[in-house]
């Protein structure tokens, strides 16, 4: 489930919602604990970032007793994947395959993720073109730059 936040979460908000994906229902305490451990963060910081989710609508609270539950219904694997894609949006499509190249250069791969890798990749393969086409707005990357450098190369000629 990909549900609305109100705004971006921080890398440290980040940290709470980790604990929150890895126990489904969780107390403060708990999320307290870890993250003292991790972080070193005094129980009020851990809390006003508890807080600060809450009022995102990150982290559903649940009052059992006298205790607080706090979960989510952000799925944490679709999270990063729109944080991704996000990010990528701010890319130009030709720098994106080196980028990804990057990234899995970097990365410790299992058999079964490379299996799915290449299964993606033959896909792409069929697909490939020659240059992929720039997507940007003028004066936002070097391509256009490029193409009128060559464009002005040929007007000479
Ligand atoms: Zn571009």
């Amino acid at each position: 489930m990909t549900a609305e936040i109100d705004s971006k979460i921080t890398e440290s908000e980040w940290e709470v919602m980790r604990v929150v994906w890895a126990h489904q229902q969780v107390t403060s305490k708990e999320i307290i604990q870890v993250l003292e451990q991790k972080k070193a963060w005094k129980p009020a910081t851990t809390k006003t970032f508890i807080g600060r989710l809450v009022k995102k609508k990150a982290l559903n609270t649940e009052k059992i007793g006298n205790k607080f539950l706090y979960s989510t219904d952000l799925n944490e694997i679709d999270f990063v994947k729109n944080m991704l894609s996000e990010l990528f949006d701010n890319v130009c499509n030709r720098q994106k395959g080196g980028i990804m190249a990057y990234l899995l250069n970097d990365s410790v791969l299992s058999f079964d993720d490379i299996k799915e890798i290449e299964t993606v990749l033959e896909k792409k393969q069929a697909e490939a073109v020659d240059q992929v086409p720039c997507n940007c707005v003028p004066g936002q990357c070097h391509c256009h730059l490029k193409n009128e450098a060559e464009e002005n190369e040929n007007g000479k000629n």
